[in-house]
């Protein structure tokens, strides 16, 4: 059986018949890497596209009707852990795209101990943004699980503010204190 492997948030999932994975990687130019994605299916006929871009760090998700057929690929940055952030914020977009967000649900749950619904997050009126905070969720559980809380973003700013406030206030709900960012910061090994 195939399954997805995403790295990053070190999950594992099997595919359906059809449906296929690619981690591309890092690649020098993600608008080069577009293209080239662009003319692999140029001839294929696409179902429904998925594409996160611009605030995002470049990820893109194509649907070729019926199957599904998914690419991820991110730009290096020249620091691990903020490349880490990106691998599971672009992994989290998959899990959402094959509909399986419930996985990283249950990963968080057993490893930092605290209930964040993210299929709840925004379904109501599916904006863009909200799928980008739900990803940043992916990335910061993964910093958060290396120590780190990352007190300033690179791009994505206002998501980012809201995806953070909702990993914090599940902490807080967990412990009963009200941490407060400031404070939290001092739990944190390293700081952005
Ligand atoms: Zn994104």
């Amino acid at each position: 059986m195939r399954t997805a492997k995403l790295e990053a948030l070190n999950i594992e999932f099997p595919l359906e018949s059809g449906e296929r994975f690619y981690d591309d990687g890092f690649v020098e130019s993600v608008s080069e890497h577009q293209r080239g994605l662009d003319l692999q299916y140029a001839d294929k006929e696409y179902g429904s596209e998925y594409e996160s871009d611009g605030q995002c760090y470049p990820a893109r998700t194509f649907g070729l009707f019926p199957k599904r057929i998914c690419h991820i690929y991110y730009k290096k940055f020249g620091d691990d852990l903020y490349n880490l952030f990106v691998r599971a914020h672009e992994e989290t977009h998959t899990l959402d795209y094959f509909n399986r967000l419930d996985l990283l649900e249950g990963k968080i749950l057993r490893e930092s101990k605290i209930k964040i619904k993210l299929r709840k997050i925004g379904r109501k009126a599916l904006r863009k943004d909200d799928v980008e905070i739900i990803a940043d969720i992916g990335g910061i559980h993964v910093m958060y699980q290396e120590g780190i809380i990352i007190s300033a973003t690179y791009s994505a700013a206002t998501e980012y503010e809201k995806a953070k406030k909702i990993y914090l206030k599940a902490l807080e709900d967990k412990t009963g204190l009200r941490l407060g960012y400031s404070i939290l910061k001092n739990f944190a090994k390293n700081i952005y």
